[in-house]
């Protein structure tokens, strides 16, 4: 029976607080905005929750890279190191993922310092290279308040990191100290360490000279962009150059109360249950860690309120994070009235006969959690653009969000330009799916690194 269901009048009126319309959005743009400014001066920073930290990377790839180069890639699920040739339009990129155990992203930073150390050496052991000291770049994704191309604070650990006494220090020291330790088999010259949104934004550049925002819907969202020299208070790079990549760091962004009145009682239960309450509110809304979540908070709601499953829930969906954002992706690439995913997803979180209703109404309620990240993700890149006053933008995405969700890219592509400042004319803004930012990206920002040296 491919009857579309109607979605009950009660999941529609309590998934409305999700739908953030226009007018709503132009304010959080009208407040985004105003952190950035406060961000873009260091006299105002602090008081900004928007950092937008200088990246001191000043120059889009020219295509004519070449090298062997290193990469480290920190930053969320996946630990990874890589070996990376740039040839003029030639790349070639081998790479190996390592695990993080839990134990080491919440335990002592030295732990975690000298387990990169331990997973570069043997990398590097086995293809060869441990000796040869080769540019490497850090794409290191936590904020970082940088000081130079290879110098960088960690202000604060996210998306589930926490590791002793690091915070104030400089990543690439630790990260130096701990290659010192092996400096009998390890020689490596860190010379620039960056974020993936950076590397998401060179590595889409190196494709499309016309990309000039990286954003990262992953684990955690953040997003990047070229500003004009002029626009940097007190810029200390090289002001012989007219541009300069600034990381937004807008996943902070609400954290001084910006966003309260959009947040939902959902929003406000992940973040007491997480590992950073208060912080990153903005990317708790937004990003693959929270959205599953999310979905699972209202799926329970409506449970209770004996609007779903016949008011009986399973001690899955009871379980906190058992509802993954992956779920959310396959109930939503059902064609609509079809919930042959959404019954698959269902059985394995322990409820076997759904109606077609339920389903309706699951597919309902994914939509909405979905619908307002991409919803919010395009208001923040809108802001970007309407700053950088350019009719004509590609955007670099990368993160398994946009990547894998059915809908994303759709539902930012049709509302980014609806958002956009009326006197930009004729705008024609792109979304680039990234390959592998955080490994070209970082070998593209080595290249340049080396040479100054
Ligand atoms: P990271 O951002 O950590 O570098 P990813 O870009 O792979 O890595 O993002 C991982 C996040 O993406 C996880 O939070 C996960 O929930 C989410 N994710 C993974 N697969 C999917 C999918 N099919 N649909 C939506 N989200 C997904």
């Amino acid at each position: 029976d491919l009857r579309i269901q109607e979605i009950s009048r009660e999941v529609r009126d309590g998934c409305q607080e999700l739908n953030l319309p226009d007018s709503v959005l132009r304010q959080c743009m009208d407040k985004l905005r105003a952190q950035i400014d406060l961000g873009l001066n260091p006299d105002t920073r602090d008081k900004s929750t928007v950092k937008c930290f200088n990246t001191y990377v000043q120059d889009l790839p020219t295509g004519k890279e070449k090298g062997q180069f290193l990469a480290l890639d920190l930053g969320g699920t996946n630990f990874r190191v890589l070996l990376i040739t740039l040839n003029g339009r030639h790349f070639d990129m081998q790479s190996k993922i390592y695990v993080v155990p839990k134990a080491i992203m919440i335990g002592p930073g030295e732990d975690l310092f000298d387990h990169i150390a331990s997973c570069l050496e043997s990398f590097t052991l086995e293809h060869r290279v441990a000796n040869k000291n080769l540019p490497l770049g850090f794409t290191f994704s936590f904020p970082l308040n940088q000081v130079g191309l290879k110098n960088g604070i960690l202000t604060r650990w996210t998306k589930g990191f926490n590791c002793a006494g690091t915070v104030g220090r400089d990543v690439v020291e630790m990260l130096n100290a701990a290659v010192e330790k092996r400096k009998n088999t390890l020689k490596i010259d860190v010379v620039a360490v960056l974020n993936d949104t950076t590397g998401t934004l060179m590595s889409c550049a190196w494709k499309n000279h016309n990309c000039k925002v990286g954003v990262i819907l992953g684990t955690g969202s953040n997003a990047c962009y070229v500003e004009k020299i002029q626009n940097v208070i007190g810029f200390d790079g090289d002001k012989t150059k007219p541009y300069v990549i600034i990381n937004t760091e807008w996943g902070a962004f609400g954290d001084n109360g910006e966003l309260e009145f959009i947040r939902t009682p959902y929003d406000k239960e992940i973040d007491k249950n997480s590992v950073n309450p208060g912080k990153q509110l903005h990317e708790k809304m937004i990003s693959g860690m929270y959205l599953g979540e999310l979905a699972r908070l209202l799926l329970v709601k409506f449970v209770k309120d004996k609007i779903l499953f016949g008011g009986q829930a399973s001690p899955a969906l009871l379980e906190r994070e058992k509802f993954l954002t992956e779920y959310i992706s396959s109930i939503e690439s059902d064609p609509r009235g079809v919930f042959k995913q959404c019954r698959n997803v269902l059985s394995k979180i322990g409820i076997s006969d759904p109606t077609d209703q339920d389903c309706s109404n699951v597919r309902y309620i994914c939509e909405s959690v979905s619908r307002r990240a991409a919803h919010l993700a395009s208001a923040g890149v809108a802001t970007l653009l309407n700053k950088m006053e350019i009719p004509s933008v590609t955007v670099g995405v990368d993160g398994s969000l946009y990547r894998y969700h059915p809908h994303f890219h759709n539902l930012m592509y049709e509302k980014i330009p609806e958002l956009l400042d009326p006197r930009i004319e004729n705008p024609t803004i792109n979304l680039m799916l990234s390959e592998d930012g955080s490994g070209r990206g970082a070998a593209l920002i080595a290249a340049s690194g080396s040479e100054h040296n």
